[in-house]
C-alpha cells in the first residue's frame, strides 16, 4: 500500500535533537563563526536555527527563525549581530511543536537595576521533569514565551540570586533532571553545562590566538564537526555534571555534581552524530564501518551485492562489504536538494512514493541477490518502500542488514521516536519483521557488537531505546513532546515578551 503522505523532510527514522553552539573571542567579531558553526550542526536539527551575540557588557541580540540555518539567518542578520560572544542552535522539537516561539537561543532577563540579569540559552536534551519545574515556576509567578523545557532551564537561572552567573548555574544544575547539553551567554561570559550522566555530547574547542598579544579564544560544539569547519583544535569534552565558563580570566571550571556512573547516548555512534564528529578520539566513520564489519560476521548471508540505504548506511554498507568480500554499489541515486519543501507532492507524484528522495538504479540491481544495509529501522514504512522499489528494479532477492538492534523503547532523553506501539520491532520477532517488510531475509546488529565496534564499556552508556535499561529513574513515567503545552493553553496567550 502507498503511504497517505509523503515526507519530504528526513529519512524516516529517529529524529535528531538539537546542536549547540557557543563562542568566546574578545576583540573579534563571532556571529559568523557561530553560523558556520550551526552549518555543520545542521544534521541535528532541521526545524529552527537562531543565534545570539553580545559585545561584552552590550545587551543581548537574538535573531531565530523557522527553517535551516541558511534560511532562518541572513547576511544582514550576522552583520548586525557582530557579537565578541555568541551562543546558537538548530533545533528538532523533542519538547513543544514546531513553533516560532519555540525556537533558540531562548533570551531572558529577570531583576532590576544592579541585579538585572540577562542572558541566551541554547539546550540540547530533553528533562523528564520539565512539568513539575514547570508549575513551580509559574506558582513563583514566571511567565513563559515558549512551550520548551529549555526555557524553564533559562528561567531558572536568570531568577537565580547568586551574583556570578556561573553559580547560578550551578545551583540550578541540581534541580534538573534528565539530558541537557546547555551552552549559555550572560552579556559578558559563555558558560557550558553538561547533565551527570552526560547523555548528549559537549566538546570544548580552542582557537588560535591571532597573535601573541591576543588571548586564547574558546568555543563549545555539540559535535566536534563544529570545531573543524572554524578551524578550533578540540581541546576535550564538558564531563558530566561540570559547568564550564569563558570569561576575562579564561576558561573556568566547576564539578557541580561527580556523576555516579556515565551514559552517553549509544545512538550517537550508530546515527545521530555526523561521520566526521569524533567521540573518544575516532572518527565515527570508522566505528561505523566496523558496525558493518562486525555484523557481517554475526550475520553472513549468501549474495551478489551490498548496497546502502544511502546516506545513513554507507559506512556500515563498505565495512559489511569489505569483511564479507562481496563487492558494494550504489542501488540508489539519492536526491540532495529535496530535503525540506511545503510544497506537496500531488496525488500523480504521490503513487511513485519514496522515488522522490531514492531513485533505484536497475542496471545495477537486476538479477542479484542483494544485501541492503541500513543503520536502523523505527516505523518500517521507509524500508518496506525500499524493498518494494528493489524488487521493481529487478532484484532477485533482497537481504537486509541493519547495523543496530532493535528499537524498541522510546527516548526520553532529547531524541523524537515514534510511540512503542508505531515501532515495528516492538512485540514482533525478526522473522516477522522481514514479513511486514517483504524482505527474503533480516538481521540486527547485537548490541555486544555495538560496543565491540565502539570499543568502550556497555556501563558508560545509555542503550535504553534498544534494552529498555533506562539509566535515570522515573523516565518512563516523564511527560511527552507537548506536555508544556496544556499548562500554556489553560494560562491563556503567549506572551509577546518576558522580563521577570
Ligand atoms: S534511549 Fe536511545 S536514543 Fe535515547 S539516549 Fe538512550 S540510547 Fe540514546
Amino acid at each position: 500500500m502507498l503511504p497517505s503522505s509523503i515526507s519530504l523532510d528526513a529519512r524516516e527514522g529517529p529524529r535528531d535533537e538539537c546542536g549547540v553552539f557557543g563562542v568566546y573571542a574578545p576583540g573579534h567579531e563571532v556571529s559568523n563563526l557561530a553560523f558556520f558553526g550551526l552549518s555543520a550542526l545542521q544534521h541535528r536539527g532541521q526545524e529552527s536555527a537562531g543565534i545570539a551575540a553580545a559585545d561584552r557588557g552590550r545587551h543581548i541580540m537574538t535573531r531565530r527563525d523557522l527553517g535551516l540555518v541558511n534560511q532562518a539567518l541572513t547576511a544582514n542578520d550576522i552583520i548586525s549581530l557582530g557579537g565578541e560572544l555568541a551562543i546558537g542552535h538548530v533545533r528538532y522539537s523533542t519538547t513543544g511543536s514546531n513553533a516560532w516561539e519555540n525556537s533558540q537561543p531562548v533570551q531572558r532577563a529577570a531583576g532590576s537595576g544592579g541585579n538585572r540579569r540577562e542572558l541566551a540559552l541554547a539546550h540540547n536534551g530533553n528533562l523528564i521533569n520539565a512539568v513539575e519545574l514547570h508549575a513551580a515556576l509559574r506558582a513563583r509567578g514566571v511567565s513563559f514565551a515558549s512551550t520548551s523545557d529549555s526555557e524553564i532551564i533559562a528561567a531558572l537561572i536568570a531568577t537565580d540570586p547568586a551574583e556570578r552567573i556561573e553559580d547560578a548555574v550551578a545551583t540550578v544544575m541540581p534541580q534538573l533532571q534528565g539530558a541537557f547539553s546547555t551552552v549559555l551567554m550572560s552579556k559578558d561570559r559563555v558558560l557550558a553545562m553538561r547533565d551527570p550522566l552526560g547523555l548528549r555530547p559537549l566538546a570544548i574547542g580552542m582557537l588560535a590566538p591571532l597573535d601573541e598579544h591576543t588571548p586564547a579564544r574558546y568555543c563549545f560544539a555539540s559535535e566536534t564537526c563544529a570545531l573543524d569547519i572554524i578551524g578550533a583544535e578540540h581541546l576535550r569534552d564538558v564531563r558530566p555534571g561540570e559547568v564550564v565558563s569563558l570569561g576575562e580570566d579564561g576558561l573556568t571550571s566547576i564539578q557541580v555534581i561527580e556523576p555516579e556512573r556515565e551514559a552517553f547516548c549509544v545512538f550517537e555512534y550508530i546515527y545521530f552524530a555526523r561521520p566526521d564528529s569524533r567521540f573518544e578520539g575516532t572518527a565515527l566513520q570508522v566505528v561505523r564501518g566496523r558496525m558493518g564489519e562486525i555484523l557481517a560476521r554475526e550475520s553472513p548471508v549468501a549474495a551478489d551485492l551490498v548496497i546502502p540505504v544511502p546516506d545513513s548506511g554507507n559506512a556500515a554498507a563498505r565495512g559489511f562489504a569489505r569483511a564479507s568480500g562481496l563487492p558494494q554499489d550504489d542501488g540508489f541515486v539519492k536526491n540532495r536538494y529535496i530535503q525540506r519543501t511545503f510544497i506537496q507532492p500531488g496525488q500523480e507524484l504521490r503513487k511513485h512514493g519514496l522515488r522522490i528522495k531514492f531513485n533505484p538504479l536497475p542496471e545495477v540491481v537486476s538479477g542479484k541477490r542483494l544485501v541492503v544495509v541500513d543503520d536502523s529501522i523505527v516505523r518500517g514504512n521507509t524500508t518496506a518502500q525500499i524493498v518494494r522499489m528493489l524488487r521493481d528494479a529487478g532484484a532477485a532477492e533482497v537481504h537486509l542488514r541493519i547495523s543496530a538492534p532493535p528499537i524498541k523503547h522510546p527516548c526520553h532523553y532529547g531524541i523524537d521516536m515514534s510511540t512503542r506501539e508505531e515501532m515495528i520491532a516492538h512485540a514482533r520477532t525478526v522473522p516477522e519483521i522481514a514479513a511486514r517488510l517483504g524482505a527474503d531475509s533480516l538481521a540486527y546488529l547485537s548490541l555486544d557488537g555495538v560496543y565491540e565496534a565502539i570499543g568502550a564499556p556497555r556501563e558508560r552508556h545509555c542503550d535504553a531505546c534498544f534494552s529498555g535499561d533506562y539509566p535515570l529513574a522515573g523516565s518512563e513515567d516523564a511527560s511527552g513532546k507537548y506536555a508544556l503545552e496544556l499548562p500554556l493553553a489553560a494560562g491563556g496567550r503567549i506572551p509577546a515578551a518576558v522580563a521577570d
